[in-house]
This record gives structure tokens, C-alpha cells and sequence, in this order.
């Protein structure tokens, strides 16, 4: 078995790879390839992948990360937008007969679909070193499309794991955290430092697990006008949140009917929304629509 060794995780070998196929790393795909089996090692072993998974990875580079995957997996949907990283994925893939790569943008990919016909539409687990240029539409887009995800292991910038783990009244708190929180458990796995990615990214990274609540935290009667009000007070951070839902063009709600919401949720007319808890958001989704007669 030791043709599926991976063999990737290191400096050497990357730079082997990206020699044999004169791979020119690109900017814009926001191309950061892990070069360190330590991290490597810690992502797998934090996704507790047995041999009944499917894993989508999205962004497999040239598939570093991937080897570990397909060992420890059922199966391997590899999502990558760079058509030239697709030979290079042939070939360090070669060994492992349970890996299916997609070319193509992740933000496209039905993976509802995907994890039906995969997973007869169960659970996945998604397992990532994210592009950080599309990191929060990459989220969002997993939890706002109700994919069947068992958890999302992956490495974001140290600020945006920061982000999903804050709670109100910090400067970190915001859309991403109410949105992660209201979805999921986040955990921090470890902090990863510049040198274990070729090439070094400018700031720091950090690999997050969140594992998907079986049931929400809160309830809520419209989940989607509570995240319309989540992100019309964020929006404008530094206004009051009757100012934030006032001024946003996805609500239509008069400025009597915002008033009174926020006086039923018993805090000051003046409160930012920057304060409110998730469940003070979801109290004021369910008192708005009955203020609409709903
Ligand atoms: N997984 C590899 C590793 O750890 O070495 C590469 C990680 S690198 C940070 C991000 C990868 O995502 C790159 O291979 C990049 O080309 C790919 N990527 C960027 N945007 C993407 C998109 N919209 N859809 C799919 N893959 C994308």
C-alpha cells in the first residue's frame, strides 16, 4: 500500500511538482499550498473522516491535502477552479481510485445535488485550506443552501476564525458570527503560522472546525428575514439599529413598526445591533412579522 503514501506535505516535493509542470501560482485564486505534514496531520485527525465518508475539498491545489483525504475516506469530490492544476491533480492522484476531481468554480457546484447522488443525501464532511478571497460566500453559501453537512474543517485567516467564535459588543462580532453560531459549533483546532504554506501568506491563519447543529440554537419563525436584519444592522455598524433597519433596501418595514420591535425586545430605542444576541435577532424576526399581521 505504500504507493498511497502521501507524499506531498513538504517543501521538496511542492516544489518538485510546481517545477515538472512550470505551475505559475496564481494571485487571484488565492493559491496558499500547505507544506507542513504537522498541520496536515492535526486538519484530518480534527474531522474524524472514517472510511463511511464522503469529503468535498474544495480547492485541492495540487492535492496535497487530498492524499491524506482519500486515505482516510470513502470517497473524494475535489473541487478546483485553476484548469491547470488539473493534470497536476491527475497525476499526485493517480494512486487513489476514490477521488473524483471537478473543474470548476465551487460557488457553482450544486453540492445539494452532489450529496445526493454521492451520499444519498447524507451528511457530508467538508475539509478545506479556503481560498481567503471567497471565504465568507464559501460559508454562507454552504449553510444558506442547507447542504447535508455532518462538519466544515477548514483554514481561514486568524481574524475570520476570530470572527465565527465572538459573542456582542466585540469588535470581531458580526454577520459571520451570528450566521456560524446560529449553523454550527465552532472549535479552534490550531493556529497556523506563515511558514507552513508556499507561498507564505501575509497574515495568519487558523483551522476551524464547525460542526453543524443537528438543531439551531434558537427557533425562529422566518430564518431568512432574521438574517436580512442581521445583515441590515451590520451594514452600518456604527448607526443605531433602528437607523440599520431603516435604511436597508431589502426591508420594509415603517419606521413606527421598527420602533415598537424594539421596544418589545426591552432594550434602548438608541441600541446598536452590534449588541444584540442571537436570540434577541431571532425575537425581533418573529415580532416583526407579527407587527405585518403574519
Ligand atoms: N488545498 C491546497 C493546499 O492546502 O495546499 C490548496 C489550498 S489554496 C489556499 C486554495 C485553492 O483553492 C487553490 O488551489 C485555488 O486554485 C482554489 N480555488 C480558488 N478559488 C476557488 C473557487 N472559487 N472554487 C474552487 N477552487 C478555488
Amino acid at each position: 500500500m505504500s504507493d498511497k503514501t502521501p507524499y506531498l506535505g513538504n517543501p521538496q516535493k511542492t516544489i518538485e511538482v510546481i517545477q515538472k509542470y512550470d505551475f505559475a501560482f496564481q494571485k487571484k485564486f488565492g493559491q496558499n499550498f500547505l507544506i507542513d505534514t504537522h498541520v496536515l496531520d492535526k486538519i484530518i485527525s480534527a474531522a474524524e473522516i472514517t472510511k463511511d465518508d464522503l469529503v468535498v475539498e474544495i480547492g485541492p491545489g495540487i492535492g496535497t491535502m487530498t492524499q491524506y483525504l482519500a486515505c482516510a475516506a470513502r470517497e473524494v469530490v475535489a473541487i478546483e477552479i485553476d484548469k491547470m492544476l488539473i493534470p497536476i491533480l491527475q497525476d499526485t492522484l493517480s494512486a487513489y481510485d476514490n477521488v473524483t476531481i471537478i473543474n470548476e468554480d465551487v460557488l457553482k457546484v450544486d453540492l445539494n445535488k452532489l450529496a445526493e447522488e454521492k451520499n444519498g443525501g447524507r451528511p457530508v464532511k467538508v475539509v478545506a485550506n479556503l481560498p481567503y478571497y471567497i471565504t465568507t460566500p464559501i460559508i454562507m453559501g454552504l449553510f444558506e443552501n442547507h447542504v447535508p453537512l455532518h462538519s466544515i474543517t477548514i483554514m481561514v485567516q486568524k481574524e475570520v476564525a476570530d470572527r465565527m467564535r465572538m459573542g456582542p459588543g466585540t469588535k470581531d462580532y458580526g454577520a459571520l458570527s451570528l450566521a456560524v453560531q446560529y449553523y454550527a459549533e465552532p472549535y479552534l483546532v490550531a493556529n497556523v503560522p506563515q511558514n507552513c504554506f508556499m507561498p507564505r501568506p501575509k497574515i495568519g491563519s487558523a483551522v476551524i472546525k464547525l460542526t453543524v447543529h443537528e438543531k439551531p440554537p434558537v427557533t425562529v419563525r422566518d430564518e431568512k428575514l432574521m438574517f436580512k436584519l442581521i445583515r441590515a444592522s451590520f451594514n452600518q455598524r456604527r448607526k443605531t439599529l433602528a437607523n440599520g433597519l431603516n435604511n436597508s433596501p431589502e426591508l420594509h418595514y415603517s419606521k413606527e413598526q421598527i420602533a415598537e420591535a424594539i421596544e418589545r425586545l426591552e432594550v434602548s430605542p438608541s441600541v446598536r445591533g452590534e449588541a444584540l444576541t442571537l436570540e434577541q435577532f431571532a425575537k425581533l424576526a418573529d415580532v416583526l412579522l407579527e407587527l405585518e399581521g403574519k
